[in-house]
């Protein structure tokens, strides 16, 4: 048995099989503390979205998003405060409807991924390398300082 760290994560490579215990738990919640919410492991896709539905949503010049297998994600509070905008026929937006924070985007054609507001995570989840996404619908006032891959719409196009 060999004992690998991986990020904040402590697993045994056991078989060739990578189980891994329990601390790695990412917990998040809205402004108003009604939606708190937990998911297992680690954001997998660190994305920060310029398109003018993140801003607009989200009030800022854009809106950054971990990606998480959806069976990872679990609400621990404040489910029924949650409300939900269709953004678009592929996407929906959840949001508590009693600060209006956003909490999470579900992209219908990625139906085993959620993508949840970094916004709302505690702490630090030690994130993959990030990306910009939608630069090309950029707000006119932001300047991207950094080194990050960037992307006029989606990364694969
Ligand atoms: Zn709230
Ligand atoms: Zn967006």
């Amino acid at each position: 048995m060999r004992l690998t760290i991986i990020k904040n994560l402590a697993c045994y490579t056991i078989n060739s099989k990578t189980d891994c215990i329990g601390v790695g738990v990412i917990k998040g919640r809205c402004e108003c503390g009604s939606v708190q919410y937990e998911v297992d492991g680690e954001i997998t896709d660190f994305s920060h979205c310029h398109c003018s539905q993140c801003r607009r949503l989200h009030g800022a010049a854009f809106a950054s998003f971990g990606g998480i297998p959806r069976d990872k994600f679990r609400y621990v509070s404040g489910e029924s405060d949650l409300k939900t905008y269709a953004s678009s026929e592929k996407m929906d937006r959840v949001f508590c409807g009693n600060c209006g924070s956003n909490i999470l985007a579900d992209f219908k054609p990625e139906p085993g991924a959620l993508y949840i507001t970094m916004g709302t995570v505690d702490g630090d989840p030690k994130c993959p390398p990030g990306y910009h996404q939608f630069v090309g619908s950029k707000a006119p006032w932001y300047e991207i300082c950094d080194d990050l891959p960037r992307h006029d719409t989606w990364p694969d196009d």
